[in-house]
């Protein structure tokens, strides 16, 4: 099976609010709000570039806070998505919001119209982390819109940063750990990035503020991808999706971005998954096998892995082993 979202950014059109690292026309590249009409032939679009059978197909209306929006233009977006689930063509509709967005009311309409997955932006679930960020709502109010969404059975993702102004390892690992609690479904992972016109900018123009490294961003997102991965929390997307004008200098002023963050954060998992099983008997040969559709996680970004473990063995070989199935592997020595 085959999963697929088909994006619909709607962005910054109901926020009251200012987050410090946003500036969501940058984030998403769209600088301008679909009107509803459009969106039919955006998903039209998508929809035909992807094979009739063994798929799953949500449409995902992601940006600033979806169930913030009019609710006349909620449902004009919604009934667009809802026909295409009503024909068979997509399976669900997913939509990201603000946790203060979220009542008995909102959910009742997102019900009627099919919705599916509702993720709320958390980004910590530290109530100082959150103040600092300027998010305007509190981590009691990511634990109620939580609650009410588990309770009105949709499926839940809660969204995390890291590198956020007053975060630390410590407190990061923490909310990933409440978002467990919490009994979240999905998640997404977004170490924090310093984009042109957000108050980050300001800040860290005036040394206030000092993003993650790459190395370090990476680090803490492979320890919270594990400790989801424990619990079957399952992480959707790790890093932003790169607008282009990341690449021109435009936008992004600072931060651990990486067109492959979420491959880079992969190789550092199955760097921790394969240390953590062998024995450090230098001198032998390494061989490790792994599903062939993880082999190149396994051997890591531009061979990382292959070559740290060339540091305590004379030879490493990876091999492709379709008997194991995912995230499964096993280790050999000669
Ligand atoms: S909630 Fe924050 S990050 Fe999201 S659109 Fe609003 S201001 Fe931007």
């Amino acid at each position: 099976m085959h999963y697929y979202k088909i994006p619909v950014f709607v962005p910054e059109l109901a926020c009251p609010f200012r987050c410090v690292y946003c500036n969501q026309y940058d984030i998403s590249g769209v600088s301008d709000v679909p009107e509803a009409g459009e969106v039919e032939g955006l998903i039209n679009k998508h929809l035909s570039t992807m094979p009739d059978n063994n798929c799953h197909v949500e449409v995902a209306f992601f940006g600033g806070n979806f169930t913030g929006i009019n609710i006349i233009k909620q449902q004009e977006y919604l009934s667009v998505a809802r026909k295409f689930v009503k024909a068979g063509k997509i399976d669900g509709i997913r939509v990201s919001t603000r946790p203060d967005y979220i009542n008995d009311e909102i959910l009742k309409n997102l019900k009627i119209y099919d919705v599916t997955a509702i993720e709320i932006g958390a980004q910590s679930m530290d109530d100082g982390v959150l103040l600092a960020a300027g998010r305007g709502h509190t981590s009691l109010d990511v634990k109620n819109a939580a609650g009410m969404i588990i309770k009105n059975n949709f499926e839940l993702g809660i969204q995390m940063m890291t590198g956020l102004p007053g975060d630390t390892v410590e407190k990061a690992i923490d909310t990933a750990k409440r978002i467990v609690e919490l009994k979240a479904d999905t998640t997404r992972i977004y170490p924090a990035l310093v984009l042109k016109n957000s108050s980050l900018a300001a800040m860290y123009r005036d040394n206030i503020y000092t993003p993650q490294t790459l190395e370090e961003a990476v680090a803490l997102c492979a320890e919270i991808f594990i400790l989801f991965e424990k619990v079957g929390v399952k992480v959707l997307r790790m890093g932003l999706h790169p607008s282009e004008s990341f690449y021109d200098g435009e936008s992004l002023l600072a931060g651990p971005f990486h067109p492959a963050f979420g491959e880079l954060v992969m190789s550092k998992v199955w760097n921790k998954r394969i240390a953590a099983n062998i024995k450090q008997n230098i001198g032998e040969e390494l061989k490790i096998y792994v599903n062939p559709t993880q082999l190149n996680q396994a051997i890591g970004h531009k061979s990382s892995n292959k070559k740290h473990f060339s540091k305590s063995f004379d030879k490493v070989k990876y091999f492709a082993d379709r008997s194991l199935k995912k995230d499964q592997f096993h280790v050999d020595y000669r």
